[in-house]
């Protein structure tokens, strides 16, 4: 079991903030609130993506705060991600310049490709095209383009590290094989009902880091399967809660820094935001860690189900 860390260092020998605030769904003044909450309670760590369509606002409480002196830009590490309907080297490019205007920055601290599973770009604004049956257009790209337009937005300085989100051990390895600069990060569904060992291990080898998404089991999703269980309602999440005064929230983000991942809890309620920071001075003993251990392969939440027909689908996973 390894000791928490508020910070992981990057095999570029740069460092991310163990604990990020997710803005998935977030929108507006709640969005702008939040953020600006979590940057004055001492969160450093902002990731969002052009496809959640809230990069303009998370960008004017990073400016504004810049400006009035209450943070440095220098402290903050800000993750975006290149959607997959723009794979191509062009569209990545636009896409990360779209992402740095609307952050209002000259670079992120990482930028992500979103998904392997390539979409058809059918232009801005449309970022999940559909067919005449209402369903997602695939399409074939090649990653390796992607990672190289990736590289070149490095050189540029657009992104102090890249990285991919949602890929699978060998498409990794693809990219790693071919490239100069190797991925730093990897952000990834992990929570204690999916614990992706398979990944962890792989990626471990790279000294490539992980970042936790959905820690807490996504249980906001919108499009969530009735008869998934809820992981924030687990009996055994709940009896450590109780164990340790802690929230059921606060254990499933422990265990994951224990895991030795980075996490990115989404909240827009200040009560929340503030507990899923009160994480790092204590923590679970190695027999409670072990107990959550045996949680694991019991519900993945994102199923991306849209994906399955995509040639870079990895149908070996136990979906
Ligand atoms: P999550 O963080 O697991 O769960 C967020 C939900 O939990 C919200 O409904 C939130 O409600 C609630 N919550 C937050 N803290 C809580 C606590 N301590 N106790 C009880 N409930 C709590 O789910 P997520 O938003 O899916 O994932 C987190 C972030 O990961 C996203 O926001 C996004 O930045 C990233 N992400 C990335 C990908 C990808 O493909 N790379 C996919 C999904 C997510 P309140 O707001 O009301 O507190």
């Amino acid at each position: 079991m390894a000791s928490i860390m508020s910070y992981l260092s990057m095999n570029n020998g740069l460092r991310m903030p163990a604990v990020g605030l997710g803005t998935y769904l977030m929108k507006g003044d709640a969005l702008k609130r939040a953020v600006d909450y979590a940057l004055f309670l001492g969160y450093r760590h902002i990731d969002t993506a052009l496809s959640y369509g809230n990069e303009v606002e998370v960008g004017e409480v990073i400016k504004d705060r810049i400006r009035a002196g209450k943070n440095k830009r220098k402290d903050l590490f800000i993750t975006t991600k290149v959607p997959c309907a723009y794979l191509e080297r062009d569209a990545a490019i636009k896409s990360a310049e779209m992402s740095l205007e609307s952050l209002k920055q000259t670079h992120v601290d990482l930028l992500l490709i979103h998904q392997p599973w390539g979409n058809v770009n059918r232009g801005v604004g449309t970022l999940k095209p559909l067919n005449s049956k209402g369903e997602r257009e695939l399409k074939h790209h090649d990653l390796l383009e992607t990672w190289s337009a990736f590289e070149q937005m490095h050189g540029q300085n657009w992104a102090k590290s890249i990285g991919v989100s949602n890929f699978n051990p060998e498409q990794i390895q693809r990219i790693w094989d071919k490239a100069k600069i190797k991925p730093a990060n990897l952000q990834l569904e992990a929570h204690a009902y999916w614990q992706q060992k398979k990944l962890v291990e792989f990626c471990g080898e790279k000294n490539i880091i992980l970042t936790a998404y959905s820690p807490l089991g996504a249980p906001s999703k919108p499009d969530k399967k009735p008869e998934d269980l809820v992981l924030l309602e687990d009996p055994q999440v709940k009896q450590l809660s109780f164990e340790y005064k802690k929230t059921p929230g606060q254990i499933l983000l422990n265990f994951l820094l224990l895991k030795g991942m980075g996490v990115l809890p989404k909240s827009q309620n200040f009560e929340r935001i503030k507990d899923n920071l009160d994480i790092f001075d204590w923590k679970l003993s190695s027999s409670d860690f072990e107990k959550l251990l045996k949680l694991d392969n019991t519900v993945k939440y994102f199923t991306n189900e849209w994906a399955h027909r995509h040639p870079e689908f990895d149908k070996s996973e136990p979906f």
